[in-house]
């Protein structure tokens, strides 16, 4: 069973997602429940107040998320489920929309990641495990490291 509420086979009493602003106060009510009772609110909120998803999740309406980035000055449209997801939560299928390296430079945004699973705490193997990707090898790992982290360049666990 998950520990997210609304994940269907806790077979939650509301489907969040078909909950618009415009839905009956009580069906509102009891969609916002289901986050208030949820165990993973409080991981979820900050995630999903930067990006525009449907219905209610986090125990707001869209319409209610959208005035808050509005007074945040947030941009959902810039902001990817990779971009707002701690480093080493990112699951493969959150990989997709990464771009393809060309020309022999690794994307920034892929290079970014690479530093991001660093700063976490993630090691090299990890790192090449979770990408999955050809261009991201230990050697390139290792490469990142030490030239965007300074003091890296003595990692014991870079092959
Ligand atoms: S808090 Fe988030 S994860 Fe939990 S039920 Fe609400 S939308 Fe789903």
């Amino acid at each position: 069973m998950s520990s997210i509420a609304c994940a269907p086979e806790n077979d939650p009493p509301i489907d969040l997602v078909t909950v618009g602003d415009g839905a009956p106060q009580d069906r509102i009510d009891e969609a916002r429940a289901v986050c208030l009772a949820c165990p993973a609110l409080m991981r979820c909120s900050p995630l999903v107040k930067r990006m525009d998803v449907a219905g209610v999740a986090a125990g707001l309406t869209r319409g209610e998320r959208l005035a808050w980035q509005e007074r945040h000055g947030v941009h959902p449209e810039s902001t990817s489920l990779l971009d707002v997801t701690p480093a080493r939560q990112i699951t493969a299928a959150m990989l997709d929309d990464l771009p393809a390296s060309g020309g022999g430079e690794i994307h920034p945004r892929v290079r970014d990641l690479v530093l991001r699973m660093t700063k976490a705490g993630m090691s090299a193997d990890q790192i090449v495990d979770r990408l999955g990707r050809e261009d991201i090898t230990h050697r390139t790992v290792n490469y990142l490291r030490r030239t965007y982290m300074k003091g890296w360049a003595r990692v014991s666990d870079i092959a």
